[in-house]
């Protein structure tokens, strides 16, 4: 697994500091919700912080906690040998940074905007060619969650920028290196955030039908957090395993019980006024399974089945 260092300093309201000139200056660009908690990390930790924001007025409540608000994208990128990157997409990112290469040039730029490893690569292939050094972030927290033990970021590129800049990227909470290839921690990023969703989905399912009786979400939300909590806990590590060795039999639930007692669940969506549309692929899934001749193997075959080209 990635190096993992824990985060440095906690995540307490915010009070007026002044910046530690011995610490080394960071310049955050794009004040939305991450951006803001990230430039607010950076100055608890003491950075002689500079911040940018297209609309200006977000720059306000970090220069009252100790930020310099630069006026301009260039006057801010000049601040710091260490900009931060974090806005919407990254076409956004391109649209600020490709106008200001020169400025950028012998810099290290980290950007945390949520992107694909498909955008990572290109956006470090442009900064090569323009002598910026490129680190691409995937930001493992929300913004309450930054520079908590709960939250970590991942990181990839340039390597030697990432060592250099580390003790100050653990101002933001823990730090996972994930390798040179910059698309590597969009990977990692975008492979987490599907279990996330996976979950997400199946939980406002589950509370759906729950619901669809009357229950109180309250009252069952307990029993859902330890179902889910104590099957990820008992399905990963097995499935993981079953997926490296490429032994899919299994002694606990084969596909085919589990593909036999699916359509339960859809008829009791139908029954309870319940919509079926999220779990009638998963019903697909199985019954492919079981036609393509998987019908002893467990629920870590069906990652195989999902590859859009199996393995050799
Ligand atoms: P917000 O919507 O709160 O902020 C978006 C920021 O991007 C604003 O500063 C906005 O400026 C700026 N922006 C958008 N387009 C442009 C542009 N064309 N030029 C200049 N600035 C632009 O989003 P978040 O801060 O929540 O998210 C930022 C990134 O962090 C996203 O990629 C998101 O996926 C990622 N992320 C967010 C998490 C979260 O929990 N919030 C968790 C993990 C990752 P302006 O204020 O002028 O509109």
């Amino acid at each position: 697994m990635p190096s993992h260092t824990s985060p440095t300093s906690p995540n307490s309201p915010t009070s007026p500091s002044s910046p530690d000139s011995s610490q080394p200056a960071v310049t955050v660009l794009g004040l939305g919700l991450m951006g803001t908690a990230l430039a607010a990390a950076l100055l608890r930790a003491g950075h002689p912080t500079t911040v940018w924001n297209r609309t200006k007025s977000k720059t306000g409540p970090l220069a009252a906690q100790g930020a310099t608000p630069a006026d301009t994208p260039a006057e801010a990128i000049t601040a710091s040998p260490l900009i931060l990157v974090c806005l919407t997409t990254y076409d956004d990112v391109t649209e600020l940074l490709h106008p200001h290469t020169t400025t950028l040039a012998g810099r290290t730029l980290v950007n945390v905007t949520n992107g694909t490893p498909v955008e990572a690569r290109k956006f470090a292939a442009w900064a090569d060619e323009h002598g910026i050094a490129y680190v691409d972030g995937g930001i493992m927290a929300v913004p309450q969650m930054i520079a908590t033990p709960a939250g970590y970021i991942l990181y990839s590129g340039d390597q030697q920028a990432y060592e250099s800049h580390r003790p100050t990227l653990a101002a933001l909470g823990g730090t996972r290196w994930t390798g040179t290839d910059p698309g590597l921690a969009a990977l990692y990023d975008l492979s987490l955030l599907t279990g996330m969703y996976g979950m997400v989905m199946g939980m406002a399912q589950s509370f759906a039908l729950i619901r669809s009786q009357d229950i109180s979400a309250r009252e069952f939300a307990p029993l859902l957090a330890d179902w889910v909590t104590a099957m990820t806990n008992n399905l990963v590590p097995g499935t993981a395993e079953a997926i490296d060795s490429g032994e899919h039999v299994t002694d606990v639930a084969s596909l085919a019980v589990n593909q036999a007692a699916f359509p339960n669940l859809l008829a009791t969506f139908a029954d309870q006024g319940v919509r079926t549309e999220l779990f009638e692929p998963m019903r697909q899934l199985l019954d492919r399974s079981i036609a393509e001749g998987h019908a002893d193997d467990g629920l870590s075959r069906l990652a195989e089945l999902l590859r859009a080209v199996p393995e050799a």
